[in-house]
């Protein structure tokens, strides 16, 4: 039996707005267990930035409750925009959480700039980010969280400005290093390929306001990369059977 890391219970959330109340979460149960990488899938504008913006406590629910399995349960995100500082180099800009958490110590640095090394980006250390391709800056993104060291990894839409090759690319490597770091990640995408290539579960969602259509269990081992994934039979399966569920 798994541990859990974090449970939505029964959320809901409005938005209210001048032009009235908008729904963007109605009545949502839904689990993260420790170790698993989970997908959530769903239409544009469905509610999917609103369930992480609810879990990292940007938001308050309407109703329903957000808990953690553990106080203090650390954070960390990868958003579809990287948000590197151009005037810093790429090694100052993976030591900025750490500085800015006053958590900047011999040990933590010299962590980072391990995982510098070890994801092939030791030789970019005095880089400027406008120096690096996209995806080699996403890359940057993710080590600069991977440096505060996270319980959980809230990746939005990730890959979803790089091109097309870049983006299987760079899928295939941030799944490796999860999995290396033995991290737990919630990937929201809207790209079911994206989902069935990366994820142990798909959370599907409805249009909006969010609902939980259908969790599905995806049978691939851990060790079958991305890649390696996207060219099973069972593949075209997995994907037929979420397309189907999010036809509306
Ligand atoms: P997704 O990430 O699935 O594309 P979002 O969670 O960003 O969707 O948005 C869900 C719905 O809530 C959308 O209809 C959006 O217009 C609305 N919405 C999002 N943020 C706000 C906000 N700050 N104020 C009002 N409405 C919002
Ligand atoms: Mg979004």
């Amino acid at each position: 039996m798994q541990s859990e890391l974090m449970h939505l219970s029964d959320v809901s959330l409005a938005y209210h707005t001048v032009a009235g109340e908008t729904t963007a979460i109605h009545h949502l149960n839904l689990t993260v267990y420790e170790g698993e990488f989970l997908a959530i899938v769903g239409p544009s504008g469905c509610g999917k930035t609103t369930v992480l913006s609810l879990i990292m406590g940007l938001l308050s629910p309407t109703a329903g409750s957000v808990r953690f399995a553990k106080e203090n349960l650390r954070l960390g995100y990868m958003l579809q925009r990287d948000h590197l500082l151009d005037h810093r180099t790429v090694e100052k800009n993976v030591l900025l959480g750490l500085e800015v958490q006053h958590r900047l110590t011999e040990e933590s640095r010299a962590r980072a700039m391990n995982l510098l090394d070890t994801y092939g980006l030791g030789e970019f250390k005095s880089f400027r980010p406008q120096q690096l391709s996209g995806g080699m800056r996403q890359k940057v993104a993710l080590i600069r969280t991977l440096a505060l060291e996270p319980d959980l990894l809230l990746l939005d839409e990730p890959f979803s400005a790089l091109d097309y090759q870049t983006r299987l690319n760079l899928s295939d490597e941030v799944y490796r290093i999860i999995r290396k770091e033995h991290k737990s990640a919630i990937l929201v995408t809207h790209d079911i390929s994206e989902a069935v290539s990366m994820a142990d579960r798909v959370a599907v969602f409805s249009a909006r306001p969010a609902q939980l259509k259908k969790l599905i269990d995806i049978g691939f081992p851990a060790e079958l990369s991305p890649l390696e994934r996207r060219r099973q039979p069972a593949f075209h399966d997995y994907f037929d059977r979420i397309w189907k569920e999010l036809q509306p």
